[in-house]
């Protein structure tokens, strides 16, 4: 049976629900996402959401910061454009319930300040600005008669007219989406007129990583595959310091904690971060990620570690009542150990590429969130610009497909033909799943991670085409799982940022590669553009 809607929506993030609540006033919405409705890197943001909304602030200084973090590639019309329907965007979150945390009179919201940042305007709800959102966001959902949410649904290709007519068209369109029904296991046919991609970033490519398990970059992978055009993947921003513990996999130790006087060391307590920066360790958070990436590749070590014992430790307790809680948990009292810390993949910049109202250049398809390219971020994103991104996109994507859901492609819906699953058997082979996967997120650690170099790139590339013929081997022969969708996806994202940064033959914002160290202005400073080429 074929399921249709007005509205597919694949991901249930800040992007996705806020795009459904506005679509659903013109029409059904589809919402399928791959987890509970709440698992998203949504749920896990700390920091908060920038905007501007203090008299000490101004358009020209977010845009300003943001053009300055982005390393001269941000589009800057979107910049613009993002920054100016912050203050409004946000007033919407608000509608929809969120309670963002007030100053103690409670008459103003309570702005702080954030690396990169030159005025507080990171409006947050206590240190889980994420989880707030999402549960306003997940609540005024539920309650909207016009959208239904299917969860452990995950979305395995997307429905093209090269598809349906199984050959390449000179006017190819999206048509929606096959998706696995994960309890279920079948694999419905989910067909709209308008169909986002909201399905969030691809930390999951990497080793370490503070992103869910759900980042595995499967709508970058989809429209790719489908024919969209992909941009500038070699940017992948890693966060410094996360817990190294086999329990604590996404556990991020704040920057603050550097801000309050920790100090990174080797495993025989050496202080490195004097020989990268004269900041040492308050250096910017790139510097510090590619230094401790140095110490451990040199020295062949697992972690480094971050020490905070010399502070009272009353003072390090009231300062740091979370991450002490947390690390006590592990077994480490960090007013005694000290912490034992990697860096970890935690945003895409890059992704699908798409104009202003999130359209992706394949009609019918839309794309945002962190799996868009939108141009707001270039080379490295400004921190708490992404949530930003999400929600102003939501709303203008919302704004365009309404209007172009055409009668057209609605009375088109009943050609789709189901999905086929031909002579697939169940596998009694999963090891080939698992090594496969553990593979991948080890080589592009290794290879293709903080620090970068030709032949790294190139050796990674020659594996990842190894990996791509063995699953695409086992993916047509056996009944598709969702960890099968998710491992076909990690391998195409891994070859897209292998490719992207083989193209980048410089070193600009968060592509550092020792083979080009230096930023380049007259070829370097534009998108890394990537297309599928159909035979
Ligand atoms: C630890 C952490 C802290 C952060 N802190 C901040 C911060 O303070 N400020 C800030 O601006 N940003 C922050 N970020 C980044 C920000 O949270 C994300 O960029 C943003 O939430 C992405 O929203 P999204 O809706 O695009 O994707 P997500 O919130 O990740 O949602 C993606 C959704 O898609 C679903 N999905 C994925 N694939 C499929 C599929 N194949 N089929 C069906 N469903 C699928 C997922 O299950 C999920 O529901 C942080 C990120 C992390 C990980």
């Amino acid at each position: 049976m074929v399921i249709q809607s007005d509205f597919l929506v694949i991901g249930s993030g800040i992007a996705g629900l806020s795009f459904a609540l506005q679509a659903a006033a013109h029409g059904t919405v589809a919402v399928v996402t791959k987890r509970e409705i709440a698992e998203s890197a949504t749920r896990y943001a700390q920091g908060g959401i920038a905007s501007v909304f203090s008299s000490e602030d101004s358009f020209d200084a977010h845009i300003d910061d943001t053009l300055v973090a982005g390393a001269g590639i941000c589009h800057e019309d979107v910049v613009r454009m993002v920054v100016e329907e912050g203050p409004q965007t946000i007033r919407n979150l608000i509608e929809w319930g969120v309670k963002f945390t007030t100053t103690t009179k409670g008459d103003e919201y309570d702005l702080t300040r954030e690396g990169g940042h030159s005025a507080r305007r990171i409006l947050h709800a206590e240190d889980i600005t994420g989880r707030e959102i999402e549960r306003a966001l997940v609540e005024a959902a539920r309650q909207n008669p016009n959208i239904q949410v299917f969860e452990y649904h995950i979305a395995i290709d997307l429905i093209t007219c090269a598809k349906i007519a199984r050959q390449p068209v000179s006017n190819n369109c999206c048509k929606g989406a096959y998706v696995l029904d994960i309890n279920g296991k079948q694999v419905r046919t989910f067909s709209a007129g308008a169909t986002l991609l909201a399905s969030g970033g691809a930390g999951k490519v990497y080793l370490y990583t503070c992103n869910p398990d759900v980042a595995s970059g499967d709508g970058v992978a989809m429209a790719y595959r489908a024919g969209a055009t992909v941009a500038n993947m070699e940017f992948m921003q890693f966060h410094p310091t996360t817990l190294f513990h086999p329990n604590a996999k996404s556990f991020l130790i704040s920057e603050a904690v550097r801000g309050e006087g920790a100090i990174l060391r080797r495993r025989d307590g050496t202080a490195f971060m004097e020989k990268y920066h004269h900041l040492k360790d308050l250096a910017p958070r790139d510097i510090v990620a590619r230094a401790i990436d140095n110490e451990m590749k040199t020295h062949g070590d697992d972690c480094v570690y971050l020490d905070i014992t010399h502070e009272p430790s009353d003072f390090v307790r009231s300062r740091f009542p979370n991450i002490h809680q947390t690390c006590m948990e592990y077994g480490l009292d960090m007013t005694k150990d000290w912490l034992p810390v990697v860096p970890a993949a935690h945003y895409l910049c890059g992704g699908v590429a798409v104009n202003m109202d999130g359209q992706t250049d394949l009609p019918g398809l839309y794309a945002i969130g962190e799996v868009a390219c939108t141009g707001l971020h270039g080379a490295n994103r400004l921190a708490s610009n992404s949530l930003l991104e999400a929600a102003v996109y939501a709303g203008r994507a919302a704004r365009h497909a309404t209007d172009t859901v055409s009668q057209q492609q609605a009375n088109a819906r009943d050609e789709i033909p189901e999905w086929d699953a031909g002579t697939a058997t169940n596998s009694d082979e999963m090891v080939v799943v698992s090594q496969n996967w553990d593979e991948i997120r080890r080589f592009m650690w290794n290879y293709v991670g903080i620090v970068r170099t030709t032949k790294r790139l190139e050796r990674a590339m020659r594996r990842i085409k190894l990996i791509q013929a063995e699953i695409e081997d086992y993916y047509w022969n056996f009944i598709i799982t969702s960890d099968l969708v998710e491992l076909r996806n990690i391998a195409t994202i891994s070859e897209l940022i292998i490719t992207c940064a083989q193209q980048r033959k410089e070193s600009r914002g968060l592509h550092y590669t020792i083979d080009y160290l230096e930023r380049d202005d007259t070829n370097g400073k534009q998108d890394t553009i990537i297309k599928k080429q159909f035979a």
